[in-house]
């Protein structure tokens, strides 16, 4: 194991048992990234803030010569549900048991948040002892709320932190989500989709002098539970991309006696890398087209389901309820450059996919910047009761992104090693 690796083991431990025992449920991330501020500040990077959404972020300059690289995380945790279910653990008290930490958020995703920290801190270090820049800009950025709100809290850094603060566009990013020290290059899409069918209010004494919107909404129910239309693809994690709806509503509705003129159902839809939201939406265009043809009183809309989201520093945006799929091409020098940096440090990475969603969306779909999932924690645990983490898969995690740096930045390894 690396020497600086060894050296600060104990000080990186402590540091996981200290973020994860902060309670940062979305929304109120503000006293952990105070937290993870303070541990960045101070140490010799070149600028260090929270950012408009309440994004940290840390930025070591270079020459401008590349590569950039982004490591980057989310804060936020999902709450930690019946504390029975915890069996006398605390789960903002972080506890060490038999080479784990139990605690909320450790695994998904502060584990690999601190992996990504101590590993810029360690960087920082290297380039002050070399006197010279780094050949490329290294940034972290820890997020807000990732979980309601997918991509809420990188969309904004990406839009609007990295132009205001002179951020150069990363040539690769890395997620700090579980992964067990694997190297995931790809993830399903998911969207939620609001179909809605249009009618005319009536007495329901008289039906047939109304037109009845729940009636319009079945061929479209019709349609998604027999999979008609929907091109549903089988992605990397080898099973098909599934459809469904998870909620319906009939306005107005109730115990009046109204035909109602509008029904609302809720569509979950994953799919495949190649997949757009425009494709999605298409399918159902298509589909009304068709029933219009059957029924001249048809008429319908899609969209994707948009929420308003306020961030802890109050900065409020309407985002949508959607993640895209995306692939990280594994032949790529960027890939098969990482994979080498970790086998330096003796980890044989294999490769894996996302079936769930991450900022992965922002970087890799929509800007089309490699990207990897990279951390030590094993995801079996994220999201339930108890949730954990291996301290040896974290440490070796940190050792890992040190190799990252080393590789990417041409830093000999041994510069960490003494
Ligand atoms: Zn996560």
């Amino acid at each position: 194991m690396l020497k600086k690796v060894q050296d600060t083991r104990d000080e990186y431990v402590s540091f996981i048992k200290e973020i994860v025992s902060i309670d940062s449920q979305p929304g109120d991330e503000e006293a952990v990234a105070r937290r993870i501020l303070k541990e960045l500040e101070g140490i010799g990077a070149d600028e260090t803030f929270i950012d408009g959404a309440g994004n940290v972020v840390s930025v070591l300059r270079g020459e401008g010569k590349g590569p950039n690289l982004l490591f980057t995380g989310h804060m936020d945790v999902v709450p930690a549900g019946n504390l029975e279910n915890w069996e006398g653990y605390d789960p903002f008290n972080a506890t060490e048991v038999d080479g784990k930490i139990i605690g909320r958020g450790v695994c998904d995703m502060k584990g690999g948040l601190a992996a990504q920290i101590f590993a810029f801190k360690a960087a920082v270090e290297a380039v002050k002892r070399s006197g010279k820049k780094l050949p490329g800009e290294l940034v972290f950025c820890g997020v807000v709320l990732e979980e309601p709100a997918e991509m809420f809290g990188m969309r904004y850094f990406y839009r609007d932190t990295m132009p205001k603060h002179n951020i150069a566009k990363p040539d690769l990013v890395f997620i700090g989500e579980p992964s067990m020290n694997t190297l995931v290059t790809g993830q399903r899409g998911k969207v939620e989709l609001v179909v809605k069918t249009y009618g005319r209010t009536a007495h329901s004494s008289t039906p047939q002098e109304g037109i009845n919107a729940l009636e319009m909404m079945i061929p479209i129910m019709d349609a998604i539970f027999k999979e008609e239309g929907f091109d549903l693809r089988t992605d990397k994690g080898g099973s098909k991309t599934p459809i469904t709806i998870t909620n319906c509503i009939v306005r107005p509705g109730g115990t009046l006696s109204v035909v109602p003129d509008e029904c609302e159902i809720c569509v979950d839809r994953r799919y495949a890398p190649g997949q757009s939201l425009d494709d999605l939406l298409k399918e159902f265009e298509d589909l009304f087209e068709k029933l219009k043809k059957d029924n001249p009183n048809f008429s319908a809309s899609v969209e994707p389901r948009y929420y308003d989201v306020t961030a802890w520093t109050g900065y409020e945006e309407k985002v949508p309820k959607y993640h895209p799929s995306w692939q990280t091409d594994e032949s790529s020098e960027w890939v098969t450059r990482t994979v080498s940096a970790l086998k330096k440090v003796g980890q044989d990475p294999q490769f894996g996919y996302a079936v769930g969603g991450t900022d992965g969306g922002i970087t890799a779909a929509e800007n089309n910047i490699p990207t990897m999932l990279y951390s030590g924690p094993e995801p079996f645990s994220l999201h339930k009761p108890k949730e954990y983490a291996t301290i040896d898969l974290m440490v070796k995690n940190y050792e890992g992104y040190i190799s990252i740096i080393s590789e990417f930045y041409g830093i000999d390894l041994a510069e960490f090693d003494k």
